[in-house]
């Protein structure tokens, strides 16, 4: 990389920092609190910019360019939402204070409950669960105890479909539960068939189906209604995985085709910047047959003296994390939605759609689609599999798009599509966007033919080279040590 790390510039001495005089006594620090032989970096304070603005510069980033990582909505986070996010009525709130003291912050989230109530067609809201997967969690831990309740305590099976993210069977697993996994059917829906009969195999130990809708092919799955029911007359309960909401904003509530549950991954759907960890925020609609379960505290208007109050629902499963939430990603999903608004919202939906249809039209006959005869949702799926380049696989072509200036989509997944790009254009790009990310591919797959070592040994450009996956994996380098690169 050529630029010195932040251990070869240090000068015993130097502090990046001045503190002002010390105004109270100076006390020890307890015995064994600093670590006397940790060779903590001494540099000045321009050193330690320019090291953190460099790291930041080596990093892709969807301010810097195009995202298609599938999946994973990566659209645009207006700046707006920085701004509210920063108001220091919100941003300096400590979450012991007293009710009376954050009427304005509870408000806000009164609202937010309200409008994803509205925007999914749920009876009731939690904000608290931290991401997609905890609100995965969270639904199937209500579900389990509403069965429970009932008397029906034998259930422990849930249904997921082979195209699911690996959250839904890890969530399943982590409350007990047994996976029984349903196959897709040619035209990439729920192999109808083969679940009429694993719901009559399991009949009385279901305790329901955890579905994708859209699903991860990008499909919405042409018999959801018919699946709900069937999950349903069986007296099991059905999970919506909220993570492709995107894709129909306004269009279609879960609710109303029969969900009983569903989480939304506000840092995808509603913009708050992801990746890398989070925070996030997975709130978690429920019907009405769900709702006393919630976790709490949610917040509730007293109808006594009209001011808001904490809420722990009757038969709630209890919290399941501290306080309220990733309060600051609940501003930015909140500010979002009342920027744009319900019309903005299914104007969202509508152009995620047509730009992931565009692409997809482009990229026709070039990759292989392995359902690219039906309209796609907010998503699609090829393949990196060339005709004329046999030895070019899916992760050749992703390096080398990095050549090009773009962020891969998703590779191999979902799983049952081999050598998969899962490509989710979403709203936020612009035509020339999709047809320079377009044009990239096309001439990457003309590279493939005349120049395959090209694609082999990519990325040329990026701050880091091909990695050696395996080694990195399993040689892991957590330290800084001289000489090491
Ligand atoms: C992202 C995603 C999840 C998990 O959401 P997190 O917020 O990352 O925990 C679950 N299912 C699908 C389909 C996803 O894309």
């Amino acid at each position: 990389m050529g630029e010195p790390l932040i251990y070869e510039i240090c000068r015993a001495g130097r502090c990046a920092v001045s503190l002002p005089e010390c105004d109270v006594p100076e006390t020890p620090l307890p015995e064994g609190c600093v670590r006397e032989d940790l060779p903590l970096p001494e540099v000045a304070e321009v050193d330690l910019v320019r090291h953190y603005i460099r790291l930041s510069q080596m990093n892709y980033a969807i301010d810097t360019g195009f995202y298609p990582l599938g999946s994973c909505t990566m659209k645009y986070n207006p700046k707006v939402n920085e701004v509210a996010a920063r108001i220091p009525g919100f941003a300096t709130l400590h979450p012991l204070q007293p009710e009376a003291s954050i009427q304005g912050a509870m408000g806000l989230m009164l609202e937010l409950q309200e409008m994803l109530a509205e925007i999914g067609g749920f009876a009731g809201v939690t904000l608290q669960p931290a991401a997609g997967a905890h609100g995965e969690l969270t639904g199937v831990l209500m579900m389990r105890k509403c069965l429970h309740d009932r008397g029906e305590c034998e259930r422990n099976v849930i249904l997921v479909p082979d195209s699911a993210h690996g959250t839904n069977p890890a969530t399943t697993s982590m409350s007990g539960l047994k996976v029984v996994e349903v196959p897709s059917d040619r035209r990439g829906n729920v192999d109808m068939a083969v679940l009429r009969s694993l719901i009559a195999q399991h009949g009385s130990r279901l305790v329901g189906l955890m579905l994708t809708n859209p699903n991860t092919l990008g499909l919405f799955d042409e018999n959801v209604v018919e699946i709900i029911q069937l999950v349903h007359e069986a007296g099991g309960l059905v999970y919506g995985d909220g993570a492709n909401f995107n894709a129909i904003l306004g269009i279609v509530r879960p609710g109303d085709l029969g969900f009983d549950v569903m989480h939304y991954n506000l840092h995808k759907t509603f913009s708050t910047p992801h990746g890398g960890g989070g925070p996030g925020a997975g709130a978690v609609g429920v019907s009405a047959t769900l709702v006393d379960y919630l976790p709490g505290p949610i917040v509730q208007r007293g109808e006594a003296d009209g001011l808001l109050h904490w809420y722990m629902p009757p038969k709630s499963i209890g919290r399941v994390k501290a306080f309220y939430g990733n309060f600051s990603v609940l501003v930015r999903a909140y500010t979002y939605i009342r920027m744009h608004g319900a019309e903005g919202l299914r104007q969202v939906s509508e152009n995620a759609v047509l730009n992931a249809n565009y692409l997809q039209a482009r990229l026709r006959g070039v990759y292989p689609i392995p359902h690219g005869d039906r309209t796609c949702m907010h998503e699609f799926v090829a393949q990196g599999i060339l005709r004329d380049a046999p030895g070019i696989r899916t992760m050749d072509i992703a390096k080398r798009l990095m050549d090009y200036g773009f962020h891969p989509p998703t590779v191999y997944f979902p799983l049952i599509v081999p050598e998969a790009l899962m490509i989710e254009p979403t709203e936020t790009e612009s035509k020339e966007t999709l047809d320079a990310f377009a044009d990239a591919l096309i001439h990457i797959a003309e590279e493939a033919r005349t120049d395959p070592d090209l694609l082999r040994s990519a990325p040329h450009h990026a701050p880091v080279k091909r990695l050696d996956e395996v080694k990195a994996a399993k040689d892991l380098i957590l330290c800084y040590a001289p000489g090491c690169e």
